[in-house]
């Protein structure tokens, strides 16, 4: 009897299940990654389900049915593993195999591809301009034979000639073209020296080698000992030959993320309101696993869950930590690995080379305990015996993902991973937000309060300063009088502080001064940024949607006057009217800008911490988790920026984020202090975080959005709509609008309207928010009924389920 699989495969525009039959012998699963021929290439595929009557009754379709070629990983997925992305991919009408790139570390499902070699010499053929020109790309490029050359690469640097060159070489035999199965990134190899007992006789300088080898453990990475015993490869050679060392390629896994210096620390002993906590933690049982911790910022939450971990990495169990940014994870994984060990920790997120993710993705299949700290991507850790599940900074935005589809928060994927795999689930957060308290309001979760910092150190004192009686007293600075007083003070008492602005980038955007005219991206709708070059680097404009750029104009474009001012106050510009202010004050930058690559953030934080500046500037990544006791001093440049936003979500952000960069003050043996500017201080996110009340505040939050229907006590979903088309697209979310007021019960249609950006990158984009009362969400189409719905196939589509960014 022939044993079918159905698979699904990762080729776009196929969203069905396939069928092959399963060679003789094949031991396959379902969750067994496998490579299958389509059409004339091979895909990979994941085996999803196995027939054995249907197909086979079926005489015809046997013969077109293909078999599966060969296995590429076998029991790739843990137990639940595929009701997880089963699940997400339903809730977040999503397709399933989309889902699972997500989920899946970058290249393990690759295409297969074409390689060239080449046969026999042409010496006397008279081949035509293409085929000699590919003829001499292929001798000159293809290093080694046995390798050849990709298809896709001649086709690259020989766009003109390759298909009619490479046609004659093919006719004429002189090169052969194949199909090679997907690649995946390869296991790294590294030469590793070991010790041995020679007895054969080797000279002084030999011995003075294999003594230091001794010395160092006998075993030592072969580029490593190279260095340090100053000595050759045929040296080493030589001694391997006379039986004193092997040497031997030993796999290596690339692991990313960790630096610096780790000491060792112990458990601390917990202060009342930490073993509350804890025990707390230890008696969750099912079917109550969440726990959310609200501790003010330096209340010993992480110690917290230090202890709590142990424990269960003694039973084998492993645990997830998920984390908001990147930027932090150095801190907090410093702090794991210096109680654990660093050889159970792993990181995994997305700044992680592909070989890195890769390894690290392998490791956690092993099933041992481990602790995986990682971002919003590694809620889909493979992690086979998880025991508990940590999610930092739980209000934190970037657990949510705005694009590509599936927009998933980790916060809901790790709730569900709680309820299948029945591990524990804590919330972190000093600002808990309004899903989280909603949930424990019906008692979906445990409620643990610690609201005094460790030593019982008292929270900062917040000064709100009224920027309209700085402008009525005659000061045009951005600075008020208090910040300039305070900076000073931090200076002259050799303490750190950090300012906090709002935007990224020189200032917001560029203007004239004579004639008001702006600079417009040419493909957005949107103004451009002024960003001032660094040593070597130009001035620039930049558009943040699409990342056009270009040089500043001199004179004005449209009156030729050469009276151009920025506009705004982004963190280039804070420096340099800093620096015009306190020209002693040495400074930091922390902002996109400046911590592009993977290991600038990590080196600004530790130089920072190491005293080489006194003034960090620094925009939204300065707001999470950072403990550097010597920082006294925050100062908002202005809040209002935060405030004045539209969305129905902007004073619960307003009050997290300024009460989070306020907790960046006072941390240390010194009292800290916040100044936050504004041009609103009788706002009432204001009044709440100067006063610390973020019960009464939040209280008020969710009673107001249960009034409206808003989340977390309904929800919403939000369709983009976007195409080159300002007609077409306008027409299609007309449409689909009216369409879905037909259908609609206990939901509402809100729109279709343009984006607030209407134009990005030369997409004209509208969206339709849709309002649906509590547990009515099942009733939203799938992303094919909707796309049938719209009525224009050209018009892209997608969906954001629980959207955090409604404008
Ligand atoms: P949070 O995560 O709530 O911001 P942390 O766990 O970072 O707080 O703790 C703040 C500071 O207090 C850290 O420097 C930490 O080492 C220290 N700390 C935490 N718990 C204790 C304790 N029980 N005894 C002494 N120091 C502690
Ligand atoms: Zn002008
Ligand atoms: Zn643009």
């Amino acid at each position: 009897m022939v044993k079918y699989v159905r698979v699904l495969a990762d080729c776009p525009g196929i969203e069905g299940l396939l069928s092959y039959s399963v060679p003789e012998g094949m031991e396959l699963k379902a969750g067994d990654l496998v490579n299958v021929p389509l059409g004339n290439r091979f895909v990979g595929a994941i085996a999803i389900e196995f027939t054995h009557l249907e197909l086979e009754q079926n005489s015809e379709s046997k013969y077109l049915i293909k078999p599966v070629d060969s296995i590429i990983s076998s029991s790739i997925f843990p137990k639940y593993y595929w009701q997880l992305l089963e699940r997400t991919a339903d809730y977040y009408r999503t397709p399933l195999i989309q889902t699972l790139k997500a989920a899946l570390p970058p290249k393990l499902l690759t295409h297969s591809s074409y390689r060239i070699r080449l046969a026999d010499s042409p010496a006397e053929i008279n081949l035509s301009e293409s085929g000699k020109n590919v003829w001499e790309f292929l001798q000159t490029h293809s290093k080694n034979n046995k390798q050849g050359i990709s298809r896709k690469y001649l086709y690259q640097k020989l766009p003109k000639q390759a298909v009619r060159g490479l046609r004659e070489l093919q006719t004429l035999n002189l090169v052969s073209v194949e199909l090679e199965p997907p690649t995946r990134p390869k296991p790294k190899y590294e030469d590793v020296v070991t010790l041995l007992n020679g007895t054969a006789e080797i000279s002084d300088r030999q011995q003075e080698i294999i003594n230091l080898l001794q010395r160092i453990g006998g075993e030592v990475n072969k580029t490593e000992f190279l260095k340090l015993a100053k000595t050759t490869s045929s040296t080493l050679k030589l001694l391997a030959e006379k039986g004193y060392i092997t040497i031997q390629a030993h796999e290596v896994q690339r692991k990313g993320g960790k630096a610096g210096k780790i000491i060792s620390d112990r458990p601390k002993e917990l202060t009342t309101a930490q073993s509350q906590a804890l025990t707390a933690i230890q008696n969750l049982s099912s079917p109550n696993l969440q726990l959310l911790l609200h501790g003010v910022t330096g209340s010993g939450k992480t110690e917290v869950y230090l202890q709590a971990i142990a424990p269960l990495l003694a039973q084998a169990k492993s645990v997830l930590v998920l984390v908001p940014e990147i930027g932090l994870t150095p801190q907090l994984t410093n702090r794991f690995c210096a109680r654990f060990g660093e050889s159970i920790v792993n990181v995994y997120h997305s700044r992680l080379s592909d070989g890195e993710r890769f390894d690290t993705w392998r490791s956690m299949l092993s099933g041992e305990a481990q602790i995986v700290i990682g971002t919003r991507s590694a809620v889909f850790a493979p992690l086979p015996n998880l025991g508990m599940i940590i999610l930092d900074e739980e209000h934190d935005s970037s657990f949510k993902q705005d694009q590509p589809q599936p927009c998933y928060h980790a916060r809901t994927l790790a709730q569900w991973r709680s309820q299948l795999e029945k591990c524990i689930l804590i919330f972190g957060s000093a600002t808990p937000s309004a899903e989280t308290l909603h949930q424990v309001n019906c008692g979906e979760a445990i409620y643990i309060s610690m609201p005094e910092r460790i030593g019982s150190k008292p929270m900062p004192k917040v000064n709100i300063v009224d920027m309209r009686l700085e402008l009525a007293n005659g000061n045009r600075s951005i600075f008020s009088k208090t910040l300039k007083v305070a900076i000073a003070k931090m200076q002259s008492d050799q303490k750190q502080g950090i300012l906090f602005i709002h935007r990224r980038g020189h200032s917001t955007f560029v203007s004239c001064r004579s004639c008001g005219y702006v600079i417009n991206c040419p493909h957005c709708d949107i103004s451009l940024s002024f960003h001032l070059g660094s040593s070597n680097r130009i001035n620039s404009l930049i558009c943040h949607y699409c990342s056009f750029s270009q040089s500043p104009p001199i004179t004005c474009p449209s009156c030729n006057s050469c009276y151009f001012k920025h506009f705004g106050s982004g963190t280039q510009r804070i420096e340099q009217e800093i620096t015009a202010l306190f020209p002693d004050l040495r400074i930091l930058r922390f902002d996109s800008d400046t911590t592009r690559n993977k290991d600038q953030h990590l080196q600004i934080l530790e130089a920072f911490q190491q005293g080489e500046a006194d003034l960090l500037i620094g925009t939204q990544m300065l707001t999470k988790g950072l403990d550097i006791p010597q920082v006294t001093l925050v100062g908002v440049v202005s809040a209002d920026g935060l405030l004045n936003f539209s969305d129905f979500r902007a004073s619960e952000r307003a009050f997290q984020i300024l009460t989070q960069v306020g907790g960046r003050a006072g941390r240390g043996a010194d009292l800290g202090e916040v100044i936050i500017q504004t041009y609103s201080p009788e706002h009432p996110v204001i009044e709440a975080v100067k006063n610390y009340e973020f019960d009464q505040f939040m209280h008020t939050e969710l009673s107001d959005r249960t009034l409206l229907n808003y989340p977390p006590t309904g929800q919403l979903a939000l369709i983009r709509l976007s195409s080159i088309s300002a007609v077409k697209v306008e027409k299609a979310a007309t449409q689909l609008a009216d369409n879905l007021r037909q259908l609609e019960s206990h939901w509402q249609v809100l729109g279709a309207t343009p984006a607030l950006i209407t134009r990005v990158a030369d997409y004209y984009r509208w969206q339709i928010l849709l309002k649906f009362e509590p547990k009515y969400l099942v009733s939203l189409p799938s992303l094919e009924e909707l796309k049938i719905l719209m009525g224009d196939k050209s018009v892209r589509l997608s969906i954001d389920v629980d959207p955090l960014n409604i404008l």
